[in-house]
């Protein structure tokens, strides 16, 4: 990863201090809840593109949680004061990554689901289990 211009206004240091790149909570608890509601996946499937953060092989479903600031959510995505022109190439940088690995793992017949990092773990899960559902049955 680019190591991000220096100096960061304050805010922007703030939230990159509580954004982990990986393992992160949202993460952990959307894996436990659908773990309990007995779906089985890979985590970070090295075999495949983008490494999704839960894949469920069986009826391939791949699923990543976006972070909000990296991923530019429309809610929480807002772009820091300073370094404007270096964040917006970055994160431009992002969203054409998404799409290539996206379109990746559809030409290999994947499903791919985004989940917000800020999507409540119900709401998540019950999207990824109906996508599942639907993958099982068909
Ligand atoms: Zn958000």
């Amino acid at each position: 990863m680019d190591h991000p211009p220096t100096p960061l206004d304050t805010a922007t240091s703030a939230r990159l201090r509580r954004q982990p790149r990986s393992g992160t909570k949202p993460e952990v608890t959307l894996r436990r809840e659908l773990h309990r509601r007995g779906l089985r996946f890979r985590v970070n499937h090295p075999g495949l593109p983008g490494r999704p953060d839960i894949a469920l092989t069986r009826v391939k479903v791949a699923v990543f949680v976006d972070g909000c600031f990296w991923h530019r959510c429309p809610e929480h995505g807002t772009l820091p004061h300073t370094n404007r022109e270096w964040w917006q190439a970055k994160f431009d940088r992002n969203v054409d990554r998404d799409r290539a690995k996206d379109n990746a793992l559809g030409e290999l017949g994947w499903h791919v689901l985004h989940v917000w990092e800020h999507e409540p773990t119900e709401s998540a899960a019950d999207r990824v289990e109906t996508e599942w559902r639907r993958r099982v049955m068909s």
